[in-house]
């Protein structure tokens, strides 16, 4: 049998009639950029969400550096300020950073559970301090009432990096509504994923949605008026049309991760594996389902051998990387032990039972 770790034309193929409607409806409008389709999926994406604004933009990246260029433009940040972050995050929370001339502080994450360990914080807060951004990483919720309380103690904004998570909830409100904004990805291979790049940001400050709305097209008030040295970074009506289809079909398809999710915790018996645990089923909508090992290039190389497709997320740290120099003599031993142990098996809504009993079987042998 043949697993890829992902296969986007499945994904597709299970809306395809819809998802080539709104494609073609699009074309024929004659309308682009910032018409009906962006409006429609930024309001649907908000009620989702449970905010009362949706700002779309290009990609994830630009939804969280164009956050923090706001706050810049209006007074909340400055040059040098600095941002909490997660230390085993993907690379572009940390990029979103660092272009904005503002510094990272990387803390260290839980091993058990994979997000920023809230114990850790405080030791962290400077008097440059001005935000925790806390990154859903894998699709489960990192949010917790202490780095709230952390945030209201310091007087710091707090930034959700959502871009794995849509869907994920806690106590009962999503990510992505419980800080003062959050960027969400829409890159194809999200659990909301575009034919494409994509991106937006939510948040419930007005002001804070118009000053990212502005940048968002180039720091514009009206046309040919610029308030803001702003960029290019607009969702496009075809993305929005496909991002509009697709939304409808999300809890669908995170309950279908989390069954599946479920069966891989409860079959896959094997000592050398150290499987994710679901502490509430809300919480995590499974972007990506991570197990560990000690020997995960082993693993990976004899998965590869019986078929199954496999991805490390990820195999270098943000501080060991060549762009981040300047901290590739720091220390971040759990984030090291974790991106030389992960390794996230195939999880995605177009698995099939056969496939998943496969997965289950191939893993128990090994
Ligand atoms: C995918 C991702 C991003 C960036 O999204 P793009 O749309 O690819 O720019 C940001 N943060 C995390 C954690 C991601 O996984």
């Amino acid at each position: 049998m043949q697993i890829p770790y992902l296969s986007l034309q499945k994904i597709t193929d299970r809306n395809s009639a819809e998802i080539h409607k709104a494609v073609s409806d699009v074309i024929d409008s004659g309308w682009y950029l910032q018409g009906k389709a962006n409006k429609t999926f930024e309001e649907n994406y908000a009620r989702y969400i449970g905010t009362e604004y949706c700002i779309g933009t290009a990609n994830g990246l630009d939804a969280l550096s164009i956050i923090l260029h706001a706050y810049k433009e209006l007074g909340v940040l400055a040059d040098g300020d600095e941002v909490i972050v997660p230390s085993n995050t993907y690379i572009a929370s940390i990029l979103a950073i660092t272009q904005n001339n503002l510094v990272p502080v990387l803390v260290e994450p839980y091993i058990t559970t994979y997000q920023i360990d809230e114990n850790l914080i405080e030791a962290k807060i400077t008097n440059k301090t001005k935000a925790i951004m806390i990154v859903h990483l894998y699709g489960r919720c990192a949010y917790t009432d202490k780095i709230l309380n952390l945030c209201k103690k310091y007087k710091l904004k707090l930034i959700e990096d959502n871009a794995q998570a849509h869907g994920c909830m806690f106590n009962g409100k999503k990510t992505g509504s419980l800080g003062d904004a959050a960027g969400h990805s829409f890159y194809p291979g999200k659990n909301l994923g575009a034919l494409g790049d994509g991106g937006c940001v939510t948040t419930n400050d007005s002001v804070l949605a118009e000053a990212v709305r502005s940048i968002a097209n180039y720091g514009s008030s009206k046309k040919y008026v610029f308030k803001y040295k702003g960029q290019n970074s607009r969702l496009d009506e075809i993305q929005a049309a496909v991002l509009d289809v697709k939304l409808n079909y999300l809890d669908r398809d995170n309950e279908i991760r989390k069954q599946i999710a479920e069966q891989y915790i409860s079959k896959i018996k094997n000592g050398k594996i150290i499987l994710p645990q679901i502490s509430v089923r809300d919480s995590n909508v499974f972007h990506v389902f991570p197990v560990r090992t000690e020997n995960r290039d082993s693993l990976q190389k004899y998965l590869q051998e019986k078929g199954i497709g496999t991805l490390i997320h990820y195999p270098i740290p943000p501080h060991k990387q060549e762009c981040y120099k300047e901290w590739n003599s720091l220390s971040f031993p759990i984030s090291e032990k974790i991106h030389a142990q992960e390794l996230s098996i195939p999880l995605n809504p177009a698995l099939l039972q056969n496939e998943i009993d496969y997965i289950i079987e191939v893993l128990n042998e090994w």
